[in-house]
């Protein structure tokens, strides 16, 4: 797993957990006092939820899912933005560990780049390789096949 992997897993718990912590606070500081004295913001605190609940989703999806790098940190410090949006001065711990998360990933070298990493076959003395069509995997120079998806190069 890669850091910015991590660190958007690290946000997204803790973005998942801080929400619930407070509805659990809510319902039971409403069982004490008996009157849903807080019922008047409960429509807006579940609409605030469940967006901050898709807002952490989608950073997980993004984080996990695609493979471009320079796009999951664009994407990662727009949820941040989002989840700003949405929640305003309460969601600034999430918009650092957001922004901190899409840093990491634009620092990220893309794979498909990174030869001795995907490839550890790979000799760096030999300078030029061949990229596969199909997958842009980074070949030896006299590949016939590609070394990861195997299609003919
Ligand atoms: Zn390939």
């Amino acid at each position: 797993m890669k850091t910015y992997q991590k660190f958007t897993l690290i946000t997204v718990i803790l973005g998942l957990i801080i929400p619930l912590l407070g509805l659990f606070i809510y319902f039971f500081v409403n069982s004490i006092i008996g009157i849903p004295i807080l019922g008047l913001f409960l429509g807006g605190a579940l609409l605030i939820g469940i967006l901050i609940i898709a807002i952490n989703v989608a950073g997980l999806v993004v984080a996990f899912k695609i493979k471009n790098t320079k796009i999951v940190g664009i994407a990662l410090i727009g949820c941040g933005a989002a989840l700003f949006l949405a929640v305003q001065f309460l969601a600034i711990p999430g918009l650092i560990l957001f922004v901190i998360a899409g840093i990491l990933a634009l620092k990220e070298k893309n794979p498909s780049y990174n030869l001795k990493e995907r490839n550890p076959e790979y000799d760096s003395t030999q300078e030029d390789g061949v990229v596969c069509l199909n997958c842009q995997t980074m070949n030896l120079k006299n590949s016939i096949f590609c070394n990861k998806c195997g299609q003919k190069i």
